[in-house]
């Protein structure tokens, strides 16, 4: 029997291509879409930052005027419309009080501010009497959601049949906020919910209310949620992981496969696909000139894309540094982030320039040209709840060099030419000689071109489309529904 359309809604903070922080809007803008092409009927709800323009996205008001319970007052938004591709509506939650600054995040009053949001993305249901068989939550901003449900909307005739899924994207945001936080939302008399462990006995973990009530939860690659249970990954929230396992499922974000496609890429200084990989090249001579290193196809050009941050591996590149220019290699550094990773590279840059170019700012341009144009992509993260990286990378011919965690480990195994199976090359200690042997291994196939295209052809035409993770987020629906009847009986 064919399963019936599902009535989906997805809340998220963030979405492109409104508002972008991190991953979770690229999840937030492609998910939806993919689930319409499905045949659900899926809608989206974000806050109206006063940054997004009103023209050029076709804003319209549907309701002026909504009532939303905060505490002991009420406060009054509007709820403005427009749509994704033509197909998705989007409901943006109009408060120019919470709202309409300068960043998406960082206020003191950030906890109230998703809380309003959040209100009032449920009590805009009730006033359209539009029931979701599904709400989709993301991360700490909506994790208050599936705790409503369980309790002061528990009665909510319109929320009789709903279920609620919820996604982390990253652990190590949780969004952590003092007892007022519970009062603002209506649920103070629950407390807080973890007399048990220690940290968090005296603060509401909004992330952590997501995980324990949801119906299902999932997280961005299979390989993070098993990470995610033990406390090396777990960021003290393992224990309730734990508990929860039964719950929890891994499902692998994809990329947006027109949006990065080498064939029709304007960035890149020459298109190219599978079928004429022998122009890529022009890409590679194209970026040496640019950045101001030594033009010569035959010399393996390594690339890396990152914020510079701890949880990407640059103690380990860091250390290795000299040794890697010895193997008469090129690097390529895109990135900003801690002022310390800055001046390493940009030192290390200045001692070798026609060998190493770096980049510290934010190039969404030069990152497409650094994909069309290095051999290996160097990916060595600490950990990595899915990562993007690497899919785009592979999607226009470069090799991933990969630390095997994460959502890195579900996308790049290591190459074996005997059975020519593998995506790239992948190391699993977190340690910089292993770090550098895969590197190593990376060079020694490098020298054997018709190897090395072969990989490249074969991780070209590899499909990290949304396609098939909206197949499998709609099975994590029926699960829900399916936990939601079971849990009531
Ligand atoms: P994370 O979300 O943890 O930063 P991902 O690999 O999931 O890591 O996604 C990072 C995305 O941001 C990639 O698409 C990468 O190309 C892009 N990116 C990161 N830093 C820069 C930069 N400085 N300039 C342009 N794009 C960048």
């Amino acid at each position: 029997m064919p399963e019936r359309p599902l009535r989906i809604l997805f809340v998220s903070a963030e979405v492109v291509p409104f508002a972008k922080v991190g991953g979770l809007a690229d999840v937030a803008g492609a998910l939806p879409k993919a689930l319409h092409r499905l045949g659900h009927d899926v809608r989206v709800a974000m806050p109206r930052y006063g940054r997004i323009d009103p023209d050029r996205f076709g804003l319209k008001t549907v309701l002026p005027d909504l009532a939303v319970p905060m505490d002991t007052i009420t406060e009054h938004v509007a709820i403005q419309e427009t749509r994704i591709a033509s197909e998705v509506p989007i409901y943006m939650v109009d408060s120019p009080r919470y709202f309409n600054r300068e960043n998406i995040y960082g206020y003191n009053d950030d906890g109230e501010r998703f809380i309003l949001f959040c209100r009032a993305t449920l009590e805009m249901l009730k006033v359209f009497n539009w029931a979701p068989d599904i709400i989709h939550c993301n991360d700490w901003h909506t994790a208050i959601i599936p705790n409503w449900l369980a309790t002061i909307y528990r009665q909510e005739p319109l929320f009789r049949e709903t279920a609620t899924v919820y996604t982390i994207h990253n652990l190590a945001y949780q969004g952590i906020f003092g007892y007022r936080i519970l009062e603002i939302a209506g649920v103070a008399e629950q407390g807080f919910l973890y007399p048990a462990i220690a940290e968090l006995a005296n603060v509401v973990d909004l992330m952590g209310r997501g995980i324990l009530f949801a119906d299902a939860i999932t997280t961005v690659s299979p390989r993070y949620a098993q990470e995610i249970l033990t406390p090396e990954y777990g960021e003290r929230l393992d224990h309730l992981l734990r508990e929860r396992q039964d719950r929890l499922f891994g499902i692998l974000n994809g990329i947006d496969v027109d949006e990065f496609n080498p064939a029709t890429d304007r960035y890149i200084h020459t298109q190219f696909d599978v079928e004429s990989l022998d122009k890529r090249v022009e890409n590679k001579l194209a970026l040496q000139e640019q950045m101001h290193l030594v033009v010569n196809p035959a010399i393996p050009l390594v690339g890396m894309i990152s914020r510079l941050t701890d949880q990407k591996g640059f103690d380990l590149l860091a250390s290795i540094l000299q040794p890697l220019v010895e193997q008469d290699i090129q690097f390529v550094l895109l990135g900003t982030g801690d002022q310390h990773y800055h001046e390493i590279f940009q030192n290390f840059a200045a001692r070798y320039p026609r060998q190493a170019s770096v980049s510290l700012t934010f190039n969404a341009e030069l990152a497409q040209r650094i994909y069309a144009g290095c051999d290996i992509f160097l990916m060595p993260s600490r950990f990595e709840p899915c990562g993007l990286g690497q899919m785009i990378a592979m999607r226009y011919g470069a090799i991933p060099v990969v630390r095997s965690t994460g959502g890195l480990a579900d996308t790049v195994h290591e190459y074996d030419p005997a059975t020519d199976s593998g995506e790239g090359f992948a190391f699993t200690r977190y340690d910089p000689w292993a770090l550098f042997a895969a590197v190593v291994r990376a060079l020694e196939v490098y020298r054997f071109k018709d190897v090395w295209r072969r990989l490249m052809e074969h991780d070209m035409l590899l499909d990290h489309s949304w396609t098939a993770s909206a197949e499998q987020y709609v099975a994590v629906y029926h699960k829900a529904l399916a936990f939601r009847r079971g849990d009531r009986q």
